[in-house]
């Protein structure tokens, strides 16, 4: 059985590529500082508790599993903290990216598959967004994203190793089986935000803006479900090797949905009353960001197959009342 080793695999989107690994024969090693990951998301092979700025922990990590390759999920990856704290990004996600690097090397491993963002488009030029689309971030999130990238890009180009970048746009969604969901502490996404509402009237979801130059005034996004997501992640895994460098693909549906949207699938699915608020837009929002993913169809063979919003919202509503 070969051997993944999985960054961030306790949080949202690691553990459900966890379990896909697994499904897929892969023994998963999650290495996690759980700063925002839950030791009860790693359900599927062995935990390593670690930060991966620690290089000589990381490498012993990789010495003792010999993993084929690398899922590299672990960041801090909220935008608008991003913006009053960048050194934190700078130091979680470039440092420690550059720290995993230098253990990969050092042990030979020598495949990367890589949580990049569709924030390193920033404020895109078209919509749905190729991955040729310039990439221009508007705030330190997207930033270190992209330096991250980048050097990525060097490391294939000198040192012959392979790794996929794959720039998700909105995960969302939980397993269907209801083993894992999201779970932040606090939490920040519109979906759970929305659905956390419904459960506790007196903390009303604000909706960010509706006066934006969209069909209903309220910002459009691509949500993909996290079970998609981490199929690509196998799929990649898969195709991913030395001889193709250095490859960057968008996980998205093709497909936008705005925040009304959501709030009304919500009450659809639930059957009961979003409560909801009106604020001001978040600072770093592009209107609409709704991803291209011809490149992923064809060159990986995905396909979304759970994302349609009312899968979505049902499995996360699932999730959040689940006994
Ligand atoms: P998450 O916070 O649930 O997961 C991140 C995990 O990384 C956590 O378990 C955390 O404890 C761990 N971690 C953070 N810093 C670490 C460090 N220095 N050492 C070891 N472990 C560390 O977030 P998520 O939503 O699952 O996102 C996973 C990845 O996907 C991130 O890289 C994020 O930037 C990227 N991404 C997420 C989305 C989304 O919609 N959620 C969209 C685009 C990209
Ligand atoms: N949003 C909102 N209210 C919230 C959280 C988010 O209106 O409490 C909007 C936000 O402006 C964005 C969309 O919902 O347009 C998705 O935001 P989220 O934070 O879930 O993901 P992001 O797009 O930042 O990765």
């Amino acid at each position: 059985m070969q051997t993944v080793l999985v960054t961030g695999g306790a949080g949202y989107i690691g553990s459900h590529a966890c379990k896909a690994l697994a499904a897929a024969g892969y023994r998963p090693v999650t290495f996690d500082s759980l700063v925002t990951g839950n030791r009860w998301a790693v359900r599927w092979g062995p935990f390593e508790h670690g930060d991966i700025r620690d290089v000589g922990h990381l490498a012993g990590v990789l010495q003792a599993y010999k993993p084929v390759a690398i899922m590299h999920f672990a960041a801090s990856a909220y935008v608008g903290e991003s913006a009053v704290d960048p050194e934190k990004y700078y130091s979680n996600n470039v440092a420690g990216t550059l720290s995993l690097l230098r253990a990969a090397r050092q042990c030979g491993v020598g495949r990367i598959v890589f949580s990049s963002t569709c924030a390193t488009y920033g404020e895109p030029q078209q919509v749905p967004v190729p991955e040729t689309a310039a990439q221009v971030p508007i705030n330190p999130y997207g930033r270190s994203k992209l330096m991250i990238e980048q050097m990525l890009q060097d490391y294939v180009r000198a040192y012959g190793m392979g790794t996929t970048a794959l720039r998700y746009f909105n995960a969302a969604g939980a397993d269907p089986e209801g083993e894992i969901g999201e779970e932040h502490a606090p939490e920040t996404h519109l979906i759970p935000l929305v659905l956390q509402s419904i459960l506790q009237p007196e903390k009303p979801v604000t909706i960010f803006g509706i006066d934006y130059p969209t069909p209903d005034g309220t910002c459009v996004r691509d949500y993909t479900h996290v079970t998609d997501i981490a199929a690509a992640h196998v799929l990649a895994l898969q195709t991913c090797n030395g001889g193709l460098g250095f490859r960057a693909f968008n996980l998205g549906t093709g497909a936008g949905h705005s925040v009304r949207q959501i709030i009304e699938t919500a009450e659809r699915v639930s059957g009961k009353k979003v409560h909801a608020s009106f604020g001001p837009r978040r600072a770093g929002d592009p209107a609409a960001l709704v991803a291209d993913p011809t490149m992923a169809r064809r060159e990986l063979g995905w396909q979304p197959r759970r994302s349609e919003l009312h899968e979505i919202i049902g499995t996360a509503w699932a999730w959040i009342t689940r006994p």
